[in-house]
């Protein structure tokens, strides 16, 4: 569906990818779910589990906290974006250096089966299917999603990541240390 075409009324189903490496990660995880959950248009649906990861690319850097995000929204991705980048702004997000820490990082991995290519704003995110950081806690809350270009589901793509060997996360699963 291109992002002309939403039903009027109605509203399209958005999973997001959420990441952060600097400061309290839970905390602004946490804190970016809620400022998303307050945006006009926008209705919350949930966060997955926080899965801790190793870095992958850019400098020495900490290990991220990441999870994967629900919402519906009458929003065109376009403006959904601009809020999302609004928030990183406001929770201190600084961009100095490509791949570098951050507090947090707000990733539109799907929005509906929308294929968009617009410069800056790239959806499904071209990265998603070669990252486990995404695909494992997007898994755990859409397992049979549909990737609108690879037609395959969230667990068939990671199950072909995981026999790859590639992408392989440190992991140890945050929800169980409590
Ligand atoms: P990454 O998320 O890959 O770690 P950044 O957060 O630094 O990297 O984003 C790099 C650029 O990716 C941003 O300037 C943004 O314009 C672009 N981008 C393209 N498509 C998307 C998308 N679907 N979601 C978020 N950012 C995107
Ligand atoms: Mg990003």
């Amino acid at each position: 569906m291109a992002e002309e075409e939403l039903p009027p009324g109605g509203k399209v189903s958005v999973f997001l990818g959420l990441g952060s490496n600097l400061g309290d990660r839970r905390g602004f995880i946490e804190k970016a779910a809620s400022m998303i959950a307050e945006v006009e248009g926008v209705e919350w649906k949930g966060l997955s589990g926080l899965l801790e990861t190793d870095p992958v690319g850019g400098p020495p850097q900490g290990d991220y906290l990441n999870a994967a995000g629900e919402l519906a929204t009458s929003l065109s991705c376009r403006e959904l974006f601009g809020n999302l980048q609004q928030i990183e702004t406001k929770l201190g997000r600084v961009r100095k250096v490509l791949n570098g820490p951050r507090t947090i990082d707000l990733d539109i991995l799907l929005f509906g089966d929308s294929v968009i290519e617009e410069g800056d704003l790239l959806v499904p995110h071209p990265r998603m299917c070669e990252r486990s950081f995404v695909l494992e806690p997007l898994c755990e809350i859409a397992p049979g999603l549909v990737h609108p270009c690879e037609g395959k589901t969230i667990a068939q793509l990671l199950e072909d990541l995981r026999e790859k060997g590639a992408g392989s996360v440190s992991s140890h699963d945050e929800r169980s240390e409590t």
